[in-house]
């Protein structure tokens, strides 16, 4: 569409692209949706791609903020721009592997500076991208025997391919980053030799202990952590369940513990380091899943404190859990494990009235009803923790009281060159977060390192000449993930299917359009009502702007659009127009129906680029 460019207000702007603004790494979801809604599937990619090395990884299993926050919830339900996030890597890489804008990113000459990344996770592979880009000479020290963090050691399979983890992973080792597995901090190095040989840290080591539960039995055998659990299968490790396993949680971890608890057996032949050497390997797996399936621990339940819309999991992860035949109780809190031959024998648990308190802190109550529960496993999956104990006796980097790294705003730790980000420094968020942490701590390094500021630069505004919003973008109903039938989801199988390609462009059509706004002009308006009386939505009222004068809350607004306060403005000669925002939905019938082009309809497209000086 034609356009010039012109320079509204960028607050406004962003504060009516929710989506946008909730992404903790700004991703343009809206333009990304509206893109695949014309079939322009390849700059989808690039602009979903260009603030996130885990796009792939995230256009399945991303939590979504964006989601939350897109306005098109409010009429019925949100765009689907996970999932369109996913459909969109899916046709970019329909030849897998081939990453052409990953390859086509220019190295930037060497600087002779060496960093080291404690922990080889989202927030730590983020931050390698980043620094490998600026030149640096980077090394990543990992102690597990595969790198990804909880993408590898905590979501399982069937939510998350490996392949797909492998692909990300390695386009990042291809811009010259080092991996070293298997090796520990506080075991196989320590923080003062990494200071001494290396110009800064990153401490990006995750949450990777599971919180324990004092009650009694919790000493007996049968008795598994949840994300022990989870690491070890996860791993290929044999994990033995036996027929009934009780799972104690209301989260998502615990949701992912009861879905891998569902396809393991009590013997799992397949659990012999299959993980490790690749997704051919796997196919044993799958088969040996199949025969669990009919010979092995068929029982889960997973036994949550909240009640059903209290759970801090996601709906739909309990809903396919509940395909998969897991069977959820909800308000049960668990007040023994009871024990045959110091093996579990069951989980005695009792009715929890509520959860929090009246001033919303976590302090359950119970009724004196209780019941046992026969069960041979009991996997507590209540929350994570960080395990510092590679600070050994390092004194110069202080915890803070719940257990995380304490850093300042630009992720440094109280030990100068010492970065801290991700789950260690922030407790249990999402990874998108850890994208952005990734991005922060990079930023960072590089101006601890180089002594430059940074400074985010900002894109263009357009102005249309005409706006069209897609036919049919009000009536299309949200659409549904395919999923794999349940009788197919055994082993690894992956549960989301991803759309199709009428399923892409139609949810891509639905999207609001948030970034392209009603721009009013008010000395050209002759307070005729035409865009009043057109807007579908009622959504506009005309006034004066004597009428609003006296309102301070629109004083900010107008000294941001014309430079001068309300009362600078000439008396009787402009009006304005009192748009609700939320209701809007851009269809552009004002600024047609407007007979003197007082009003346009105007974009924003930013793209944000760190430019250091
Ligand atoms: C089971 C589970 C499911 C989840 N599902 C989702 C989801 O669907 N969507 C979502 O957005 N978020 C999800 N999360 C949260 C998300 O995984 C985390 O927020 C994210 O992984 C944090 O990234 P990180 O890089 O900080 O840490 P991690 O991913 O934990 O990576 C830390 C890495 O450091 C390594 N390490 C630890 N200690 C040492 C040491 N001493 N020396 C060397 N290396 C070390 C670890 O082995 C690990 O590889 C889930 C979390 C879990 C546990």
């Amino acid at each position: 569409m034609p356009y010039r460019v012109t320079v509204p207000d960028r607050e406004y702007f962003d504060r009516n692209i929710p989506c946008r603004t909730a992404c903790p790494i700004h991703t343009e979801c809206g333009r990304y949706v509206q893109a695949i809604g014309i079939s322009r599937d390849e700059e989808a990619y690039l602009l979903a791609r260009a603030p996130n090395p885990f796009v792939y990884v995230l256009g399945r299993i991303c939590a979504h903020p964006c989601e939350d926050a897109c306005r098109r919830g409010k009429i019925d339900e949100p765009i689907a721009i996970c999932a369109l996030k996913r459909y969109a890597t899916d046709r970019h890489n329909l030849g897998m592997g081939h990453d052409p804008a990953r390859k086509s990113l220019p190295a930037a000459p060497k600087r002779g500076k060496r960093i080291a990344i404690v922990g080889a996770g989202v927030c730590g592979l983020t931050c390698a991208h980043d620094l490998a880009l600026l030149g640096y000479s980077v090394e990543v020290f990992e102690s597990a025997p595969v790198p990804g963090g909880m993408l590898y050691l905590g979501i399982p399979h069937f939510r998350l391919p490996r392949e797909i983890i492998k692909m990300e992973v390695d386009s990042i080792l291809a811009l010259g980053v080092t991996l070293h597995t298997r090796a520990t901090l506080g075991r196989d190095l320590t923080l003062s030799e990494l200071r001494s040989k290396f110009d800064a840290v990153l401490l990006a080591t995750g949450l990777n202990k599971g919180r324990e539960l004092s009650i009694p039995g919790a000493h007996l055998d049968g008795v598994f952590n949840g994300i022990d659990f989870l690491i070890n299968v996860n791993l290929g490790y044999e994990v033995k369940l036996g027929r009934n396993v009780v799972v104690v949680g209301g989260g998502n971890v615990a949701v992912d513990v009861a879905r891998s608890a569902l396809r393991l057996v009590q013997e799992p032949a397949w659990n012999s380091g299959a993980a490790e050497s690749g997704a051919e390997s796997l196919q044993p797996a799958l088969d040996a899943a199949r025969m669990a399936l009919r010979t092995g621990a068929e029982q889960v339940r997973l036994v949550s404190l909240e009640s059903r819309g209290q759970m801090p999991a996601w709906k739909t992860e309990v809903v396919e859990a509940e395909h998969e035949g897991l069977i959820v109780e909800n308000g049960w809190g668990p007040r023994e494990i009871t024990g045959e031959n110091r093996g579990v024998a069951g989980l005695r648990v009792r009715r929890c009235l509520s959860v929090f308190d009246e001033d919303g802190r976590f302090n359950p109550a119970y009724s004196n009803e209780e019941k046992v529960i026969p069960c041979d496993s009991v996997i507590l999956a209540i929350g994570q923790q960080a395990d510092l104990s590679f600070l050994g006796g390092e004194k110069s980097i202080e915890v803070t009281s719940r257990g995380t790294l304490k850093i300042g705003a630009d992720l440094m730790t109280t030990a100068p060159g010492v970065f801290a980000g991700g789950d260690v420094a922030f407790g249990p968020r999402i990874l998108v977060e850890a994208v952005a942490n990734g991005h922060r701590a990079a930023r960072s390094i590089h101006v601890y390192l180089s002594g430059k500021t940074s400074k985010t630069v900002l894109s263009r505004f357009r102005v249309f000449d005409h706006w069209r919003m897609p036919r049919g973008y009000l009536t299309t109903p949200r659409q549904t993930m395919p999923v794999l039938p349940t009788n197919r989801r055994i082993g690894i199988a992956e549960v989301e299917l991803g759309f199709d390609e009428a399923q892409g462009r139609a949810e891509g059509r639905r999207c609001l359009q948030c970034q392209v706004n009603t721009i009013f002009d008010g000395s050209k308006c002759i307070l005729c009502n035409g865009c009043v009386d057109i807007c579908p939505e009622h959504c506009l009222r005309l006034v004066d702007l004597a009428q609003i004068r006296g309102d301070s809350s629109y004083d900010a607004l107008i000294m941001n659009r014309f430079g001068v306060t309300a009362r600078e403005l000439p008396q009787g000669k402009v009006s304005a127009i009192i748009k609700d925002e939320e209701k809007c939905v851009r269809c552009a019938l004002c600024a047609e129906r407007c007979p003197t082009g007082a009003i346009t309809m105007e974009a924003l497209e930013q793209q944000e680029r760190e430019v250091f000086e």
